[in-house]
């Protein structure tokens, strides 16, 4: 058994990361069951302890998500219509006691492919806080994770918060997840959208990403372009087509193939933007 250390403040974790290699672990729900049926010979970094990181705030251009944010704290901070889909993500991450425990920084860090909340962070043009003792930087989300399981994270630091822009207009969320069933189930597709409208209900901000189709979720730009300009109505899924898809790079799994994957991401994504339009 390593070391286990459980800090109060983000200075004496900082310190703690300077002057060893340590193991960062928040709710632990990705951490342990990798682990199941090996020792635990790791020296672990516990930052569930640590004051002020827990908790969503608005600021005056965007809102930060503390890095021990759960999935429960998320579905129950009555967030405005802009966090719709990333709402329907903390609902559909396992059960309600993975939600009560697992943190939306520790799905980013895991960086795995079919992480739910990566795709709504996407579409939220969402940024990660990074901390060490040599000061802070933020990377936009979709810099930071470079492939599955690997991230820009240097050792020594710690992701404290994620930070959401607020984009001009009305801005609405929303996501769909595929699984082989309803519930406690690894995505095969999922997709996210966030649309901003104008007085005139013409779409001036776009963002769609979609998760499970590529070793890290994928925005489409394309999509997200030839969205802007037309009317925020429960149309909006006829723009999509399969070129719009190209970003995207499925593989042959246990829980799909990869022509499946696309057809499914063509779906989800139209469904998801109709859904989206039809929103008050
Ligand atoms: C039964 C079950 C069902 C699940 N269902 C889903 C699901 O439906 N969808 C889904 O996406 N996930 C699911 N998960 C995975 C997991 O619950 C989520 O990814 C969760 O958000 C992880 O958060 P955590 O705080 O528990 O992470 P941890 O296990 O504490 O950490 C995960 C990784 O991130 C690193 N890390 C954590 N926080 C930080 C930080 N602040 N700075 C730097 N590194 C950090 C850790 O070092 C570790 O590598 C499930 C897990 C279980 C056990």
């Amino acid at each position: 058994m390593g070391i286990y250390l459980r800090p109060a403040t983000l200075d004496i974790a900082l310190d703690a990361l300077r002057e060893k290699s340590l193991t960062i672990v928040a709710g632990g729900t990705d951490h342990y069951p990798a682990r199941v049926g090996r020792p635990l010979a790791e020296d672990v970094l516990d930052i569930s302890a640590i004051r002020g990181l827990r908790g969503i705030e608005e600021r005056a251009d965007h809102w930060r998500l503390g890095a021990t944010t759960t999935w429960t704290d998320v579905t129950d901070a009555g967030l405005p219509p802009l966090f719709d889909g990333l709402v329907l993500a903390a609902r559909e991450v396992g059960g309600v006691q993975i939600q009560n425990a697992g943190t939306l920084c520790g799905n980013v860090c895991n960086a795995s492919p079919a992480a739910d909340g990566v795709p709504a962070l996407l579409a939220l043009d969402a940024r990660v806080e990074l901390a060490s003792a040599q000061g802070v930087s933020i990377v936009p989300l979709e810099d930071f994770i470079l492939g599955n399981r690997r991230t820009r994270r240097t050792p020594d630091q710690l992701v404290t918060a994620l930070m959401v822009p607020k984009p001009a207009g009305r801005a609405t969320g929303h996501f769909l997840k595929l699984g082989s069933r309803r519930y406690l189930v690894i995505s095969i597709v999922m997709a996210a959208a966030t649309i901003a409208v104008d007085g005139a209900n013409r779409v001036t901000h776009a963002r769609v990403a979609v998760g499970a189709c590529s070793p890290v979720a994928r925005r489409l730009p394309e999509l997200e372009s030839a969205l802007v300009g037309r009317s925020g109505d429960a149309s909006l899924g006829d723009v999509v087509d399969a070129s719009h898809l190209a970003p995207l790079a499925p593989i042959d799994d246990v829980r799909g193939s990869r022509e499946y994957r696309l057809e499914a991401a063509l779906t989800l994504v139209k469904r998801l933007l109709d859904q989206l339009g039809e929103k008050p």
